[in-house]
């Protein structure tokens, strides 16, 4: 079978044309109309370094069948039986459905316990919290069927690239609906639309493999005998008994730090980051990546930007965060009496805002550990969250501030239109943020100011505050068995564990400590 491996750079125009771009590749293999029977799009990314942006393809044309499996085999779900082990899995996150799934694949029943509801009910909760005001502590833009990932923009890009699989990862999304563009593009997402169909098919297929997913079931307590953990507690009263519990409960379950504090179960404070969301006419980014006022047929351009700030002699990073072209800022409290924000995007990305955290690395320096031990870095984002909710009337509006007035210490007389549902009430952010945290995040917005021309003007506005960037603690567990250190039958797992930022790096996770745990029953 002949295969070529091709490489090219193209117009936009021709790129995304499926017939020019065929004809574009075959030029290149050498190969006329009709010398080729099929041509395999391997990877796609946008090359805006030249004066004129273009796309950069890889391909592999064949003259004769191709492989059936192109990108590799299917994943197949044996069903399991009554007397199949168990394993609780506490979080309907990408960590606790890919955990599930790859329990089915070893022979464990995975039974799934979501406090939140599933995709289609939990949209009426997000509704109440962008138009009544209203958080419902288990169903918003964090908690619910698919975890915080599910109302987002879907990147699906790592950079954890070691800690297990990509590709099986993405293989996986793709035969549960995902797009098969995710397979090919070099910064792949799904966007929020399109992520609940996603999100519900991979419950159907656990719950069609003989796995439960149960909603509405928020776990309140651990069965600990002395160092094992036998099973859970749930707000209703039940009780469920297995040998393994995979934890994948996110890094807003503030709730279940708490528990575990109480319950004497070893938490660590770790560095996580704070900040704001940025918002811009998308129109302005686009002009300044790609060079030209109207994009055509290219995505809505993204930046990826850092800066080492320093502030009192301390050194800190600053860096924008889930960054998302064409999306939403959205309000992410998980509770009422605090103001969260992040960003999703839907799968055109074709909103008019382009939004991205800009946050700043908080150590442990940062803390008040005497005080509050290894809940230190949750009471600071506490705090902070709070904080933003007062100052912006307490409700969901958000505190915000044109930039360019930021920078200028200058109370904004008025501000822009924004993505943001709530609504925004112009406040110095300083008031928010504190000192150090403001001094930092405008030493990088500065920084910002010189890479993309535009960026740090009044052409754009910070929205406060971007606090769930990750997760303030860690859960600790053993390298080589994922347990626990002191708790055996507890599998600490994903984001809120502190073993992942994102939702494939959830997702691998989840599948690992599926496996973990067939090696332990096995
Ligand atoms: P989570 O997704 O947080 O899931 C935890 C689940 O546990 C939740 O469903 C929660 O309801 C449930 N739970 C919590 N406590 C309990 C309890 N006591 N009992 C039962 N269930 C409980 N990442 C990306 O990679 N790309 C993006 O584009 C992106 N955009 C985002 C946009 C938004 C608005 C948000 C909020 C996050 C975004 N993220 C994005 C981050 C990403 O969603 C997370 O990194 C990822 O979802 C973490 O997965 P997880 O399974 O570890 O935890």
């Amino acid at each position: 079978m002949f295969k070529k491996e091709v490489e090219l750079l193209l117009s936009p125009e021709v790129a995304f044309d499926e017939f020019a771009r065929y004809e574009a590749i075959l030029k290149h293999a050498g190969l006329r109309a009709g010398e080729a029977d099929f041509v395999h799009l391997k990877k796609r990314s946008i090359d805006a370094r030249g004066r004129q942006a273009q796309v950069r393809l890889r391909a592999d044309v064949y003259t004769n069948t191709p492989p059936r499996d192109l990108f590799g085999p299917w994943f197949v779900y044996p069903n399991v039986k009554s007397t199949t082990p168990k394993v609780l899995i506490v979080g309907a996150g990408p960590a606790g459905l890919f955990a599930a799934l790859r329990c089915l694949e070893l022979g464990l029943k995975p039974i799934v316990l979501e406090r939140g509801r599933d995709v289609r009910t939990r949209r009426r909760d997000l509704a109440a919290i962008n138009k009544e005001q209203l958080v419902n502590p288990d169903s918003n833009y964090c908690f619910g069927e698919g975890g915080a990932g599910t109302y987002s923009d879907g990147k699906l890009y790592t950079r954890a690239t070691k800690r297990g699989d990509v590709g099986r990862v993405l293989r996986r999304l793709v035969q549960h609906g995902a797009t098969p563009d995710i397979l090919v593009d070099a910064h792949p997402h799904i966007g929020t639309n399109k992520l609940p169909a996603v999100v519900q098919a991979l419950r159907e297929a656990i719950i069609e493999a003989g796995g439960e997913v149960r909603f509405a079931t928020r776990v309140t307590d651990l069965l600990l005998d002395r160092n094992r953990l036998r099973g859970v507690v749930t707000a209703a009263g039940e009780t469920l008994e297995a040998q393994a519990t995979i934890l994948a409960t996110g890094h807003s379950a503030r709730d279940i730090y708490e528990l575990l504090h109480q319950r004497g179960v070893l938490i660590e404070a770790k560095p996580f980051a704070m900040g704001v969301r940025v918002e811009h006419p998308q129109a302005l980014i686009d002009q300044a990546q790609y060079r030209r006022t109207d994009r055509g047929l290219l995505p809505a351009a993204s930046y990826s930007l850092v800066h080492q700030t320093e502030v009192k002699g301390e050194q800190r990073g600053v860096f924008s965060f889930c960054m998302c072209p064409g999306g939403f800022i959205v309000p992410a409290a998980t509770a009422q009496g605090e103001v969260v924000v992040n960003g999703m995007s839907p799968s055109r990305r074709d909103s008019r805002f382009a939004n991205s955290g800009i946050v700043a690395a908080m150590e442990l320096a940062d803390l008040d550990l005497r005080q509050h031990g290894p809940l230190a870095g949750l009471r600071f984002q506490q705090a902070l969250e709070q904080r933003a909710c007062a100052a912006a009337g307490n409700t969901q509006q958000a505190p915000a501030q044109l930039l360019g007035d930021f920078l200028k210490r200058k109370t904004s007389a008025s501000l822009l239109e924004t993505s943001y549902q709530p609504g925004l009430v112009s406040v110095r952010m300083d008031d928010v943020l504190g000192p150090n945290l403001a001094e930092r995040l405008r030493q990088g917005f500065q920084d910002f100011g010189r890479k993309i021309p535009g960026y740090a003007t009044n052409a754009a506005q910070i929205v406060g505050v971007e606090s769930r960037t990750s997760a303030p603690i860690r859960i600790p567990r053993d390298p080589a068995t994922l347990q626990h250190p002191e708790v055996a039958g507890l599998f600490p797992c994903g984001e809120g564990a502190g073993y992942a930022g994102g939702i494939v790096s959830a997702a691998m996770d989840g599948e690992r400590c599926a496996e973990a745990v067939f090696a332990i029953l096995s």
